[in-house]
This record gives C-alpha cells, sequence and structure tokens, in this order.
C-alpha cells in the first residue's frame, strides 16, 4: 500500500537519504530505528509531504505522493502523522480537537464526528476528558488524544515519529499501549521509535537506517537476535 522507492533527500550538500526502497503492505506495522540523524524524521517528512524528496518515488496505493501535480488535501486526507508533542490544539478542548478534522477536511457532520470521537476517547480510556483543555491532561493522555485525533480521520497509514519520547516513563507505556491497540485493529503504522522493547514486541518489521540507506530490514526476531550489518549490532549493543 505504501511504496517508496528509491528516494534521495539532502539539505545543501547533506545526503540524508541516499536511496531509500521501502514497501509497506496493508495493516504492516513497520518500526524505523537508527541513530540519532540518521534520517527517520526525514523519511516520515517526505511521505507526509513535508519535505519535498530529490529523487526517487512515493506512492500511498493508486495515489502518487511525489508527483509535482499532486492534490495534496487529496493525500492529506489518507495519511496521518503524529508527532513528539504539541499535536493538540491549545485552545480547544479535547472533543473539539477530535472533531476539527473530520468535519473540515473529511465534510463529516457534527452529530457523527462527536458520536465517533466518544467512541474513540472511551477506547482508550478518556472518555471522561471529552470537556477537558490539553493543558489540564498529562502528557500521556494528551499523547493518546493525539493518536485518537489521528484515527478519527480514518486514515489509510499512520506515522509516527517518536511519540513517547518527551513522556515521563511511567507514561511511555499507556501510549504504547494505544499503538498497539491500533496494530490490533489493522491500522498501517510506520513509526520511528527509540523504544527498542516495543518494537521488538510489536513491530511486524523493524528497518535500520545508516548512512542514509536502509542497512538492514526483516522481522524482530531477526533484527534483534541475529544482526546481520556490523552497524545493526553496534547500534543494538548501545540500545538494549
Ligand atoms: P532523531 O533520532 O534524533 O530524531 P532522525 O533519525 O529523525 O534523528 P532526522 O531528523 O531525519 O534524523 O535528521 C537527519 C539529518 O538531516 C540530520 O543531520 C539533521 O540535522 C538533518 N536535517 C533534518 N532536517 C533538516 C533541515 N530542515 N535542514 C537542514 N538539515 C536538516
Ligand atoms: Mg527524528
Amino acid at each position: 500500500m505504501l511504496r517508496i522507492d528509491g528516494v534521495r533527500k539532502s539539505f545543501g550538500d547533506h545526503v540524508v537519504l541516499d536511496g531509500i526502497d521501502l514497501h509497506v503492505k496493508p495493516g504492516e506495522v513497520v518500526c524505523l530505528i537508527g541513530a540519532s540523524g540518521s534520517g527517520k524524521s526525514t523519511l516520515l517528512r517526505c511521505i507526509d509531504l513535508l519535505e519535498l524528496t530529490d529523487d526517487g518515488d512515493i506512492h500511498l496505493g493508486d495515489l502518487e505522493l511525489t508527483d509535482p501535480a499532486l492534490d495534496e488535501n487529496r493525500a492529506r486526507a489518507r495519511i496521518a502523522f503524529v508527532f513528539q508533542a504539541f499535536n493538540l490544539f491549545p485552545h480547544l478542548t479535547v472533543l473539539q480537537n477530535l472533531v476539527l478534522g473530520p468535519r473540515r477536511v473529511k465534510g463529516i457532520g457534527r452529530a457523527e464526528a462527536e458520536r465517533r470521537a466518544r467512541e474513540l476517547l472511551t477506547r482508550v480510556g478518556l472518555a471522561d476528558k471529552v470537556s477537558a483543555y490539553p493543558d489540564s491532561l498529562s502528557g500521556g493522555q494528551q499523547q493518546r488524544v493525539a493518536l485518537v485525533r489521528a484515527v478519527a480521520m480514518d486514515p489509510e497509514l499512520l506515522l509516527l515519529d517518536e511519540v513517547t519520547s518527551a513522556l515521563d516513563p511511567l507514561l511511555v507505556a499507556e501510549v504504547l499501549e494505544v499503538v498497539r491497540d491500533l496494530k490490533g485493529s489493522g491500522m498501517t503504522i510506520v513509526m520511528a521509535t527509540h523504544e527498542m522493547r516495543f518494537a521488538r514486541e510489536s513491530a511486524d518489521r523493524i528497518v535500520f537506517l545508516a548512512d542514509g540507506r536502509i542497512v538492514e530490514s526483516g522481522p524482530p526476531e531477526q533484527i534483534f537476535t541475529a544482526p546481520r550489518d556490523p552497524r545493526t549490532r553496534a547500534f543494538l549493543e548501545r540500545h538494549l
């Protein structure tokens, strides 16, 4: 469903992505791992059209995301992106945050958007927070709302960039639990993460980036127990 072929991206003469090929199947959860600066966020940002690629193609189903003539709104309605923090609109309540996208972008009626928002909040244990403002929630609760808001758009593809890295360690588990729940519901997810345990237990596939390339990719069992490339081995030794 997501096909990345030969993607290159440089900032000035700094080559960050040097030919990335990655195909993701529907319902697959892919974890991008790699050292800081290895290009995980840049790759996600290229998929979400926040960065222009220099070369290569990205397709989402029948839509070519790298087509210069692409209607960006069509693409945006199909992809959701949640990043480290500051995902919510501070001046809107939780419920208002959740219904904004579905109403504006998808043209869903207020009653239906609110019904769905309440249902999703219940699923992540936040039904009592509908009228709360983001400021009054813990970081973990805010990120759970941010994930729910992304899902409320009913995206084909969910991109997550270090959704737990701004959180107190005690709050990380509750957010990752929501990601696991989304995986269970069949969502296709590409996520950059430093949470190796989560990646190992919950990803279908691990993709290790270094030097602008995918050095190694495979099921968690293989990558974590028998990495083939010395760079993967060195990275995992530092991070496990
Ligand atoms: P981290 O684990 O720290 O989040 P990352 O793997 O997500 O790292 P990126 O944020 O993708 O890494 O950055 C890759 C490289 O690209 C870094 O060297 C970064 O400095 C550079 N870079 C990213 N965005 C820009 C930009 N807008 N302008 C210039 N350089 C950039
Ligand atoms: Mg990053």
